[in-house]
């Protein structure tokens, strides 16, 4: 079970994550991109951090939404209305659970995966955070009755091979895909900052087994 209170972890901690990283995703985005990755999602989760005070009696999915909404409002780019629109496909997914099972947290990986597929038009292979998201939502079925634990750890490994995998892509949306083959030998920074936010979330479940 994924409990309210962890779920307020989890985006303190990717908040906390995101800042560490603030500079490499923005080193990565330079390679490929106009430099500002880092910089784009560290305005966001700065601003999902001071708000989550305000959000410690709110059910997990009005959670979601608020965090949704101040992503959108805050990040520009790419990024902002894509994990914008993760969030509120996560946020409408697990509408009205109070604690998440393994289907539920199942539920919220795939909706989110959805938004960012129908809002970002975005295929399997062409360098961005889908070729981390979808694997990871693979990898988390595949391993949904072993619990939520083991199935994020399944996920995480699978949005780190993911990850590695974009780097001999050629990107084909975004930004990255002006640069044609140039782009190719670099991981994609959005694909790293979702695995980030996957990874952030398995320590919060693994720190309270
Ligand atoms: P911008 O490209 O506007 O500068 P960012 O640098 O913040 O925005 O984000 C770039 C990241 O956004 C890319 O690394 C990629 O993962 C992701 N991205 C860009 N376009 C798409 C898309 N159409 N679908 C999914 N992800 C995308
Ligand atoms: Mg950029």
């Amino acid at each position: 079970m994924v409990t309210q209170a962890q779920i307020l972890q989890w985006l303190e901690a990717y908040a906390t994550d995101i800042e560490e990283n603030k500079a490499y995703l923005t080193e990565l985005d330079a390679a490929i991109g106009d430099a500002d990755h880092g910089i784009n999602m560290d305005r966001g989760f700065k601003k999902v951090s001071i708000q989550l005070p305000t959000l410690i009696d709110k059910d997990i999915s009005n959670i979601l939404k608020s965090v949704s909404m101040t992503l959108i409002s805050s990040i520009g780019g790419a990024s902002g209305p894509l994990y914008g629109t993760w969030f509120l496909r996560a946020s409408t997914a697990v509408a009205d659970k109070q604690e998440l099972t393994a289907e539920d947290v199942l539920e919220l990986l795939q909706a989110g995966l959805d938004g960012v597929l129908q809002r970002g038009k975005a295929q399997l292979g062409d360098k961005t955070m889908v070729d981390v998201l979808s694997p990871s939502v693979d990898a988390f079925r595949q391993s949904v009755g072993e619990g939520t634990l083991e199935a994020m750890q399944q996920a995480v490994a699978a949005a780190q091979r993911g990850l590695k995998e974009t780097i001999p892509m050629q990107a084909r949306k975004g930004r990255a895909s002006y640069l044609g083959k140039r782009s190719i030998g670099h991981p994609d920074p959005g694909g790293t900052s979702a695995y980030l936010m996957l990874k952030s979330l398995l320590g919060v479940l693994d720190s309270s087994r």
